[in-house]
């Protein structure tokens, strides 16, 4: 699903730049180096897996849905749409903010890893 997340440097000078895991970057500013090599693998890995369930679990309930309506409004009953519309519509006023919410807080106590300039 997609490449992994880069990883967002602050350089002690102010300069930010969102890196690729395992790649290093020389402030442009300062000449400092920042190797992302410093973060270890499995940590990094964990937070990746971490944030991608959450992706995992968002089109696992839409496909889900889908998987569910679509038959049964096509060869039961086209008036199970309404409820699908309903479905639909609490789905995005409920679970949505719920959904960014946790992904947000995920986010927010993900480790931060202190690199160090060469
Ligand atoms: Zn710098």
């Amino acid at each position: 699903m997609g490449a992994p997340p880069p990883i967002s440097i602050r350089c002690e000078c102010g300069e930010a730049r969102a890196v690729p895991y395992g790649a290093t970057w020389t402030c442009e500013k300062c000449g400092r180096r920042w190797d992302t090599h410093q973060i270890p693998a499995t940590e990094y890995l964990a937070r990746v897996r971490r944030m991608r369930r959450f992706r995992v679990e968002l089109f696992g309930l839409l496909a889900l849905g889908i998987g569910v309506f679509v038959p049964l409004i096509l060869f039961v009953s086209s008036g199970l749409i309404l409820v699908a519309g309903m479905i639909s519509f609490f789905f995005f006023i409920w679970y949505m903010p719920f959904w960014r919410r946790r992904v947000r807080r995920a986010a927010a106590d993900a480790p931060t890893w202190e690199l160090h300039p060469e």
